[in-house]
């Protein structure tokens, strides 16, 4: 591992004492902390007043029962968190992740990151995460909106338009926020449009929020190769999950060019070299809820299911793991080099291991990490706050340019402060500082609060 300064060090031995266990909330303070040194060595105010460490505990963190009976009458039990982890710039904003993985470390890691993300985008928002251990697969839509509905019971009294606006992650997507939203409403008796976004469109949600995520990672990732002078124009790509960033960034890659030739979920994975057919992917994961083995039955022809194993073998010039953390590891990242890989983005929330990002650094293949690339989901919940406060509705072209414009500003933004730090081409290092400052200004402005 690289080293880090001597301060910063004896900080993350505290977080990794204190939060025992919680090994992907070390990954993710070791990575921002790791390029905080050159921070404070060229502006050590920022490490005044316990900054760094205040920056590293979450403001609030709530975890409570989930009871809820299933269709044959048995009472379950679930976990429900929400980690409320930095409002120095905004309410708490960061998704809600349904997932029998969830526990209070994968919950804390995602907030930490959210809140630099949240900083990225520009936008009046801080950074929180939720969810539960729940698994969605294979419940009927009456189990889960009786588990949304318990899961609201709690959280309601916890958030609000001006206090804490969760919305979707993994397991949780439109028809979930829809049963949150309804037992909110209901809890309440206020029509509080703010306080979820990836609503649907008929309550107050926005136009491009379904499509932000995997549109926002492809815009940076085509950034990122404009940069140097090249595009997602014929390339062959892979795509990890088959959710809804996966599906989103499928279709941007197209509309840029782009043959998208792979994709998974977490049984295994399909090729497809005609190119993946995307209105199939849509009907197999939107509509029916299916898996992805479902797809080579369908489709026949050449494609092909391969079950378990690594997507990351199939060859291509660009990579966009959009599944889950740590999906991509070192050993993937040394075949996807000998493959040709020129280009990664993380189009889900710390997708590359830590060797695996530092096999593509060192081979000098751009790499975008998540807390940047997959920001246009976020942003575009900003754009449905904007417009549940002012009770407008954009378009579809409206709203999609101002993401675009973001994630261009984002782009620009990482490649401008890597250069400024001496690292130029270091996209990890330029998020981690430019989301830290903005936040630590604000932290600062607001006192030891
Ligand atoms: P989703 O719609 O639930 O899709 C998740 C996909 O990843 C599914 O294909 C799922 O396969 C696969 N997957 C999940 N856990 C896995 C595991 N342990 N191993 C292998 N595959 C796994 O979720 P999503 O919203 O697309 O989120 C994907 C990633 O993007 C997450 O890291 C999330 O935090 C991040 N993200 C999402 C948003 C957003 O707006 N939705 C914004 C920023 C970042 P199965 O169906 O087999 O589980």
């Amino acid at each position: 591992m690289p080293p880090i300064d001597e301060k910063l060090e004896a900080i993350l031995a505290d977080v990794v004492h204190r939060n025992a266990g919680e090994e992907e909330f070390h990954q993710a303070v070791r990575e921002v902390l790791e390029s905080l040194g050159r921070v404070i060595a060229k502006h050590p105010h920022y490490a005044d007043q316990a900054l760094i460490e205040r920056i590293c505990e979450p403001e609030r963190q709530i975890i409570f029962r989930v009871p809820w009976v299933d269709d044959r009458g048995l009472v379950r039990i679930n976990r429900g968190f929400r980690v409320q982890f930095n409002s120095a710039l905004g309410p708490y904003k960061g998704g809600l992740r349904f997932h029998p993985s969830v526990n209070v470390g994968i919950i804390k890691f995602l907030g930490f990151e959210q809140t630099f993300k949240n900083a990225l985008t520009g936008m009046p928002i801080g950074g929180g995460k939720g969810g539960s251990d729940f698994d969605p697969r294979g419940r009927s839509d009456g189990e889960i909106m009786r588990f949304c509905q318990s899961f609201m019971t709690e959280l309601w009294r916890h958030v609000g338009e001006y206090t804490d606006v969760p919305a979707g992650d993994i397991g949780v997507g439109g028809r979930e926020i829809g049963y949150l939203f309804g037992q909110h409403k209901r809890l309440t008796n206020r029509f509080e449009a703010g306080v979820l976004t990836g609503k649907g469109l008929v309550y107050g949600g926005s136009r491009a929020r379904r499509e932000a995520t995997g549109y926002g990672t492809t815009y940076f990732v085509q950034s990122m190769l404009e940069s140097r002078s090249d595009s997602l124009e014929g390339k062959r790509c892979v795509v990890s999950g088959s959710g809804n960033v996966a599906i989103y960034a499928m279709e941007k890659i197209r509309a840029f060019g782009g043959k998208v030739i792979a994709c998974s979920d977490s049984n295994g994975y399909v090729v497809d070299e005609a190119g993946i057919d995307l209105d199939l992917v849509k009907e197999i994961k939107e509509v029916r809820r299916q898996r992805i083995s479902e797809y080579a039955r369908r489709k026949g022809g050449d494609a092909l299911y391969v079950e378990g194993g690594s997507v990351w073998d199939v060859p291509c010039a660009v990579a966009m793991p959009a599944a889950t953390q740590n999906e991509l590891t070192g050993k993937d990242a040394r075949t996807l080099l000998k493959n040709g890989v020129i280009a990664v983005g993380e189009g889900a929330n710390m997708p590359c291991t830590p060797e695996a990002i530092r096999t593509f650094q060192e081979a000098n293949v751009p790499f975008a990490p998540g807390k940047a690339a997959n920001a246009g989901g976020v942003a575009t919940s900003a754009l449905e706050m904007q417009q549940n406060a002012s009770r407008d509705s954009w378009t579809f072209g409206q709203t999609e340019a101002r993401l675009a414009e973001i994630m261009r500003r984002i782009h620009d933004s990482c490649a401008e402060t890597a250069e400024e730090y001496g690292a130029p081409g270091n996209y990890v290092l330029g998020a981690n500082i430019a989301g830290f400052v903005r936040v630590a200004e604000s932290m600062q402005a607001l006192g030891v609060v």
